[in-house]
This record gives structure tokens, C-alpha cells and sequence, in this order.
């Protein structure tokens, strides 16, 4: 039997119609001929609303028992879903992770996969089951904890399951009807892609597209998943929403596919550091030892008269997560406390965001970056930080100017117009 994986997000889940609706959905599947494996979010809003209680009941929480209550709003969903699925006649039954089982790492709320055993669901099948409705963002550890996978772990499961099972497709259906190249919200221009390229999304969804888990692109890259976003709230076939594939299966692409943004960003700069060996790595350790995700990193060096003597001195410029200042600024200072670091000043700007442009044709392209930089030029955005991969050029800009920037960049590379 071929077999398909499709999953549904919170919002396709969030009430009992929902959930009909999404069953009608599974139904024709298997009235085609797949067997299906569905994979359910909760509800939506229940998973915060679990984190909540948690973090009520005790603020240093066992991470442990935090999994036992944030996994089950998968489980009540898994069940509503199997029941209404019986109810249309189509056989099916539902599983939380640890009846798979599904054996992950112990890495409480941040947990990864070890393995998916196939043979409880293909005895299921086997016996005539057509639906498996399998709890999402979930999992068992070796010690027989319940563990989850990260926020939005359900997109991974769903990749884990279709690489599991060798599924012919996993669809991820959503509120939105695809991947844009950019977010609709800013620009009426964003256009829907029918197709992106593995690479493309991992960039985009790394760089706050929200669509998908990034570790569940990863997983569709690295074992040849071929992944669908599609809208649970419209009439789909089989050439709805957007294909995440392989880039050699996307026959025209443009240079630049789309523009990501984020805003959450903050700036951060030790002024007048000593510039000699060693020195970016007394700085970045004592960062990453406290868990701080430094993205963007500038040195400018300069010299300075210290009393008729001439030294190099560098000033030091990185961007992180907003909401890692306090933690990358104790850090700082107490490496300088420590003696391990010398500074004149630490200076934070937490009033940044992030734009990037993100294309696999760039690779073979010339002038992206000159393309770039002009489209901001020419809207007065001053460019505070630039950092460039393969595919891919990010600028930090003050957030005022963020929305400008999504807008000119959206025009300057002609994303609305598919060629
Ligand atoms: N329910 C979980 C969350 O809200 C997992 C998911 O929906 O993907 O993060
Ligand atoms: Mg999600």
C-alpha cells in the first residue's frame, strides 16, 4: 500500500469541527488507496496554556514531569481524531509516542529522535487498519520517561514518521496555503511558491518564517522527505500549497526565492577591546558557555594612543536572541570581573531586527549583495551589521525601518512575479 503522512497543526485541531473537517480530509486519502499516518498537534493554545499551569505549580520545575503535562494536550487530540475517523467508518486507531514507541533522547523538552519502529503500526495495517493517528511533539526516553521534542516539535515527527515508513509525501497542512516569499502581512505582493528548495527552507524557517520546525526540514533534507505546506482550511489537490524538495527538482528558480525577517534581535558591542590572538575566543566562550546563540559577528580594529604608545584595539559587534541580553551581559562582565577579558564599555541597541534574502540561485549569481544594498540605500536604511552565507544575505537596521526594508528588498529582487 502506498503510504502517505499528513499532519495537522493546532489551528487545523482547535475545536471539534475542526477536527471533522481535518478527518474528511484523511478520508479521501484512504478512499484514494494509502494508508495513512496522521499526526496531530493539540489543540491550539493548549500547549501554552499547559506551560502555564506548570510553571504556576513550580517555578524551577522537574523537567521531567514538565513533558509528563505539556505532551498531553497531543494525546486528547490523537483520540478525537481516531474517534471521528471511526465514526466515518474509516478504521482507526490512535497512539501516543511510547505505545510506538517512539525512543528519543532524554534531553527533557528538547529531545531528539533515536529510532521509530515500524512493526506495531504495521501489524495495525496489517490487520486492516488504514489510519494511525499518532500523537505529535512527543516521545519515550531510554529511561521509559515521556520527553517532548521543542515548540512546534509536530512538524518533526511528522518528517520522522514519512522517513520511518518511506512515505510517498508528507503533507503538513496549516492556516496558510503555502510558503511565501515573504510574509503577506507586510508586503500584498508576497507570493505563494509552489515549490522551495530544502536548503531554501531551512534558511527561511531558521530566520523566523514560522511555517515549519526547522529540525523538521533538516530531517526532510537529510532523508529525502518531500514535504508539503498546504491550508486545512481549503480545498486542496494534489498540486495545492508549496513542495520543500530537492533543488535539482525545481526546474526555473529565481536568484533571491524570499525575504525573512525577524525581530526579536538585539545588537551588542565591548568597545575598545585588545587585539591580539586569543581574544574573540576569550569573548565568544564564556557566551556560549552560558547558552547565549550568537549570530552576526563584526570586529572593527583601530589603534589607540595609549601615552605615545600605539596599539591595536578592536571594537566587537555581535547580535543575538533579544531576550539573551541580561544572560550574554552577565557573561561579560564577569569574564572582565574574571580578568579574563579587558573593555572599555559594553554597549547594547536592543532595537534591531533582521532582513534577510535567502536564494540558491545566488550561489551562481553575481551583484545580489550590490542589489541589496542599494534597495536600502535608496530608502534611507543604514546598515548597522551584514553577515553573508552561500545563500543567503542578512543586515541588521533599526525594527522602525524593518517593515521599509521587507518591502524594498521584496521589490528590488521582483519576488511578486514568478519570473
Ligand atoms: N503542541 C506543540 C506546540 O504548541 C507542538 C506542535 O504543535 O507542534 O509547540
Ligand atoms: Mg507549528
Amino acid at each position: 500500500m502506498p503510504l502517505l503522512v499528513m499532519k495537522f497543526g493546532g489551528t487545523s485541531v482547535a475545536d471539534l469541527a475542526r477536527i471533522q473537517n481535518a478527518a474528511q480530509k484523511v478520508k479521501r486519502e484512504v478512499e484514494r488507496g494509502y494508508d495513512v499516518i496522521v499526526i496531530v498537534s493539540a489543540m491550539s493554545g493548549k500547549t501554552n496554556e499547559l506551560v502555564g499551569w506548570v510553571e504556576q505549580t513550580s517555578p524551577l520545575f522537574d523537567a521531567r514531569e514538565y513533558d509528563a503535562v505539556v505532551s498531553s494536550g497531543e494525546n486528547v487530540t490523537a483520540g478525537l481524531m481516531a474517534l471521528t475517523l471511526q465514526e466515518m467508518d474509516v478504521p482507526a486507531r490512535s497512539w501516543q509516542g511510547w505505545q510506538v514507541p517512539i525512543q528519543t533522547t532524554s534531553a527533557h523538552s528538547a529531545a531528539r529522535f533515536l529510532s521509530i519502529p515500524r512493526e506495531n503500526i504495521d501489524a495495525k495495517f496489517a490487520e486492516g487498519f488504514k489510519v494511525a493517528v499518532v500523537a505529535g511533539f512527543q516521545g519515550v526516553s531510554p529511561e521509559g520517561r515521556i520527553t517532548t521534542l521543542g515548540r512546534g516539535g509536530s512538524d518533526t515527527t511528522a518528517v520522522a514518521f514519512a522517513a520511518a515508513f518511506s512515505a510517498e509525501r508528507c503533507d503538513i497542512y496549516t492556516d496558510v496555503d503555502g510558503v511565501y516569499t515573504t510574509d503577506p502581512r507586510i508586503t500584498a505582493k508576497a507570493r505563494k511558491l509552489d515549490k522551495i528548495a530544502y536548503e531554501e527552507m531551512l534558511e527561511l524557517a531558521s530566520l523566523g518564517a514560522k511555517v515549519l520546525q526547522t529540525r523538521s526540514v533538516e530531517l526532510a533534507m537529510r532523508y529525502n522527505v518531500r514535504l508539503r505546506v498546504l491550508s486545512s482550511f481549503e480545498d486542496t489537490d494534489e498540486t495545492s500549497g508549496t513542495l520543500v524538495c530537492d533543488e535539482d527538482d525545481i526546474m526555473e528558480s529565481k536568484v533571491v526565492s524570499g525575504v525573512a525577517y525577524s525581530r526579536d534581535e538585539a545588537k551588542m558591542t565591548l568597545v575598545t577591546v585588545e587585539d591580539r590572538p586569543g581574544v574573540a575566543a576569550a569573548i565568544f566562550g564564556p557566551l556560549a558557555e552560558a547558552g547565549v546563540n550568537v549570530d552576526m559577528i563584526v570586529q572593527n580594529i583601530s589603534e589607540k594612543d595609549l601615552g605615545g604608545r600605539t596599539v591595536n584595539v578592536t571594537d566587537m559587534t555581535f547580535s543575538c536572541p533579544v531576550n539573551q541580553v541580561a544572560r550574554a551581559r552577565k557573561a561579560l562582565e564577569d569574564a572582565k570581573a574574571a580578568g579574563a577579558i579587558m573593555y572599555d564599555d559594553l554597549v547594547s541597541d536592543t532595537d534591531v531586527a533582521k532582513v534577510s534574502v535567502v536564494g540558491i540561485g545566488m550561489r551562481s549569481h553575481a551583484g545580489v549583495a550590490a542589489t541589496m544594498f542599494k534597495a536600502l540605500a535608496a530608502d534611507g536604511v543604514n546598515i548597522k551589521v551584514i553577515a553573508t552565507s552561500e545563500i543567503k544575505i542578512s543586515v541588521l537596521i533599526d525594527r522602525k525601518y524593518m517593515e521599509l526594508a521587507v518591502q524594498a528588498l521584496h521589490d528590488a529582487f521582483a519576488l511578486e512575479t514568478a519570473n
